[in-house]
This record gives C-alpha cells, sequence and structure tokens, in this order.
C-alpha cells in the first residue's frame, strides 16, 4: 500500500523516520483516522478540527490547512483502491513533535514535526437489519488512564492495557468507569446506552475522547427525532440498560450484547439500534 511522510507519496514498506522521533520515544505526537466509503470521507471537518485542537493543545504547530489534509485523505484513499478491494478505507494520519539531536524531555523548538499517513482496510457499513450485525461483547473496569483523554495522544498505552483486558477475557472491547463509578468511554470507542426509549451518553470532558462518530450520531439521531441525551450514568445502569451501543470511526454505531458477562436486554440488537443505525447512514456524509 501507498503512505505519505513528510510531503511525499512512496510505499509504505519503504517508509522510515529516525528512532530519535520523539513519537517514538515519549509518544509525543496526535494522531486521528478517516473512514472512507469508495472514496468518501466520513466527519472530514470534524476530524480536521479535533486534528488542529489537539496539535495545539500540545503547542505542535498544524503542518498544514485543511484543504491540504484533505487532499492528502483523497489521495491516499484513491491511490490505495487498487490494493483494498473493499474500498471501505480508513486513513490514519500522525503528527509527532519531530526528530531531536537528544532526548530529552522538554519541547524542542527548532525541530519540524514528523507527518506520517497511512490507509488500511476497515469494516464495511454496519448492516441496518439486527439479525445481520456482529454483537459486541465487552470487559467492564475501571478507567486508569490519564487525566487529559480528550486530547487524542499518540501515546496509547492506557487505552493498549484497557484493551487487552478484553481480549484475555475474550470480548471484543472494555468499557471503563471512573473512580465515581460513572461511565467514561471504552478504550477505542464512545459508549450509548437506551433506557426506557432515551438514549443517554456521557457528556465531553477531560474523562473521554470527543469523539467524531458520537457527535455524529447525536446530530442524526436529532434529526430522526430519536430521544437522545448527553448525561452521566452509571456502571450499574449500563448494567440494567435495555441496550448498549459503541460508536467509533470504523465501527459506526454497534450492539453490545453482553458487558462483563452480564447479557444486555435480550442478547441481541435492539429495536432503537435498527433506527439508530438507518438514522446514523442517513446522515453520515452530509455531516
Ligand atoms: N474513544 C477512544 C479512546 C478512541 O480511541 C476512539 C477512536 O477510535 C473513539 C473514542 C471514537 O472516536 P471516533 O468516533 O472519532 O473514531
Amino acid at each position: 500500500t501507498i503512505a505519505f511522510l513528510n510531503g511525499e507519496y512512496l510505499p509504505l514498506s519503504e517508509a522510515r523516520i529516525s528512532p530519535m522521533d520523539r513519537g517514538f520515544l515519549f509518544g509525543d505526537g496526535i494522531y486521528e483516522v478517516i473512514p472512507t466509503y469508495a472514496g468518501q470521507p466520513v466527519g472530514l471537518s470534524g476530524h480536521l478540527t479535533r486534528l488542529a485542537n489537539g496539535l495545539s493543545a500540545i503547542e505542535i504547530e498544524n503542518p498544514f490547512d485543511n484543504v491540504q489534509w484533505k487532499a492528502i485523505v483523497l489521495e491516499l484513499a484513491g491511490k490505495n483502491a487498487d490494493f483494498i478491494e473493499s474500498k471501505n478505507i480508513g486513513v490514519y494520519f500522525h503528527v509527532s513533535r519531530g526528530t531531536d539531536a537528544k532526548r530529552h524531555h522538554a519541547y524542542a523548538s527548532n525541530i519540524s514535526p514528523t507527518v506520517f499517513a497511512f490507509a488500511f482496510e476497515i469494516p464495511p457499513p454496519q448492516p441496518e437489519a439486527k439479525g445481520d450485525v456482529k454483537g459486541f461483547k465487552v470487559a467492564l473496569e475501571e478507567d486508569k488512564r490519564w487525566q487529559r483523554c480528550h486530547i487524542k495522544s499518540t501515546s496509547l498505552l492506557g487505552n493498549v492495557m484497557h484493551y487487552q483486558t478484553g481480549v484475555k477475557a475474550g470480548v471484543d472491547e472494555t468499557i471503563l468507569f471512573n473512580q465515581q463509578g460513572l461511565i467514561t468511554e471504552a478504550s477505542s470507542c464512545n459508549v450509548f446506552m437506551v433506557k426506557n426509549g432515551i438514549i443517554t451518553t456521557p457528556p465531553l470532558n477531560n474523562e473521554l475522547l470527543p469523539g467524531i462518530t458520537r457527535q455524529i450520531a447525536i446530530e442524526a439521531f436529532k434529526r430522526a427525532q430519536l430521544p437522545v441525551e448527553e448525561d452521566w450514568f452509571s456502571k450499574e445502569a449500563l448494567l440494567e440498560a435495555d441496550e448498549v451501543w459503541l460508536t467509533s470511526s470504523s465501527k459506526e454505531v454497534a450492539p453490545v450484547i453482553e458487558v462483563g458477562g452480564h447479557i444486555i436486554g435480550e442478547g441481541n440488537a435492539g429495536r432503537m439500534w435498527e433506527k439508530a443505525i438507518k438514522a446514523y447512514h442517513a446522515y453520515k456524509f452530509i455531516a
């Protein structure tokens, strides 16, 4: 497949960066993943705004404007369409602070960011019938990450360790709760639940990533007149929910059928999920 590194397109197998890159040594960088289907990106402006916000939060100058970033997304999706038959293509962006002569913690001022991007296959769009969709099983544990989870940092060790809890339990993801027992998000997704016909997702703060799929989904539900609220809910409320969903760029809106060994609802995708995924598909390309 074809990648992008510091202004050039090249085969991914030929891309090289220095081991002195601060992205490698410190995880000092910001990343994004943008889904595209048959060349059409979803949520591009939201992803580029979040990238700009993350770079600004860690004081890295944004190396490109949105027109340039958009061109990279479309170029990589186009160039890799020959390699990825399904044309369901995720584009990954990674901006690190750059390569320094020495390893020292202080931000270096005289280095320029390393910009890397590549394309990879993502799952097809979710089906709209509950009989056709994969129901996710997830683990549940206390969120042990840092207090800046709103920044899409390339330092993902906390997330990786939480994800691995799920892998070890033989499930697909891990949902997290904070010290107050309130749900924050999952290790690589946002979380929604449905109770008595009301859809709820935690509000944005420093404890969770402002997911672009989450935002598109909220707007799509409002347009479809599905009742949706941003509010905290406890892990106990999650276990008693009628439905639980995960959202992310690659999963879209995905039903969860089991949390920590506890069956959710009737153990399959729910009726509200069917309405939700239809609303999401109807809106995702215009968001
Ligand atoms: N939360 C975390 C921790 C993530 O890594 C991700 C990204 O995949 C999400 C939520 C979902 O964000 P998005 O919908 O922008 O993909």
